[in-house]
């Protein structure tokens, strides 16, 4: 038996999720559910995704002709379970509807962790989600800094860690988001990054400080973490390796910026140049003593696809974290990217 998974919301995280649940031997997407019949509902109805309206938009649907299915109400009475993907805040109104009709839902990070039951990196907590009804995948950064900071944690304990987020202004579609022309520091130190990285690895001490600057391709973080221990770099690079989820990339290999990572993505036939991967430059990890530094980049726009599809499996207990991580990743070609 499969999932049946519908999705509230179509936009830059929705359409992957979308695509992503249709590669899963044990998920079914019944439909997904918009206010707008804009061209990303044109493109969903073009590959086969039976479209919906969000509950009072129907008639944006009707005056366009669009050959949508029905409410989103309709499509919840489909589905075992609702990954709301609308815009950040909107979740929490979205939740009452989902609640009625008795579904397991996920939301992400630009909901209130107290959505949820679970705050979720499927590396970090997988088994914390089994069984829950209502889970949080956490924000593109907290998951990137969720990725990096937990296997140094396991491994090595970290004693403190600091980290700078230079944010992208926007995703490449968001034309009216900006800065365009500055840098803008958020003045809150620590930023909400560190808070958002305790509702995932709550022992962990850590000062984030953020900035926003005029990009849409990537965040890029520099960590500075002091482990209980002194280590090498080499000891540092194995551990990343572990995970298929990070990749470590190299400034002779021609990684030099985000756009070349991102180029990387869209040369691997990746749908819509999509780098689910960290990418931890191997260069920049220098290691003094118990002191760690490291510079790694974000595809903020793919990296939490692969988590919501592990967060089903964990919600249905369908597999342990390591198989559904398997499947995921297979189904996304993440993994054995490079020589070993
Ligand atoms: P988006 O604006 O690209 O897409 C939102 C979609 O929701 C649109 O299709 C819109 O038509 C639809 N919508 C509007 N009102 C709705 C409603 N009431 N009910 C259902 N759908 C509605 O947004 P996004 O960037 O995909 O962000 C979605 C969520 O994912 C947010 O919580 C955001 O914080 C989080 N997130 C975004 C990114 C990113 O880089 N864009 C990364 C990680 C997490």
């Amino acid at each position: 038996m499969k999932v049946k998974v519908a999705i509230s919301g179509y936009g830059t995280i929705g359409k992957r999720v979308a695509d992503a649940i249709k590669l899963q031997p044990d998920m079914e997407l019944v439909g997904i559910a918009k206010t707008k019949p804009d061209y990303f509902a044109f493109l969903a109805y073009k590959s086969n995704i039976d479209v919906f309206a969000v509950d009072g938009s129907e008639k944006n649907f009707e005056d366009a002709n669009f050959p949508y299915k029905g409410s989103l109400s309709e499509l919840l009475s489909k589905a075992d379970i609702v990954i709301d993907t609308s815009p950040g805040g909107m979740g929490k109104n979205n939740k009452t509807l989902y609640e009625k009709q008795g579904l397991k839902m996920i939301f992400q990070g630009g909901e209130d962790a107290d959505i949820a039951e679970v705050s979720f990196v499927a590396q970090v907590n997988y088994n914390s989600a089994l069984g829950k009804n209502v889970v949080r995948v956490v924000s593109c950064n907290t998951t990137g800094l969720a990725r990096i900071i937990y296997p140094l944690h396991e491994n090595f304990k970290i004693k403190e860690a600091k980290v700078i987020l230079i944010r992208r202004a926007a995703d490449p579609k968001e034309t009216k988001k900006g800065p365009i022309n500055c840098i803008k520091p958020d003045f809150r130190i620590p930023s909400h990054h560190a808070f958002d990285l305790k509702t995932i690895i709550p022992d962990i001490d850590i000062v984030s400080i953020a900035y926003v600057v005029p990009t849409t391709l990537m965040h890029v973080h520099t960590l500075m973490v002091k482990l209980s221990r002194n280590v090498t770099q080499d000891d540092i690079i194995s551990i990343l390796k572990e995970n298929p989820r990070t990749l470590v990339v190299s400034k002779s290999m021609g990684f030099s910026d985000t756009a070349q990572l991102i180029e990387f993505a869209r040369d691997l036939g990746r749908k819509r140049n999509d780098l689910y991967e960290v990418a931890v430059w191997e260069e920049s990890i220098f290691v003094d003593g118990a002191w760690v530094y490291l510079i790694y980049a974000v595809h903020q726009e793919a990296i939490v696809v692969p988590e919501n599809i592990d967060a089903v499996r964990s919600m249905f207990e369908l597999k342990s974290q390591e198989e559904s991580m398997k499947i995921t990743d297979n189904s996304l070609g993440i993994g054995n990217i490079f020589f070993k």
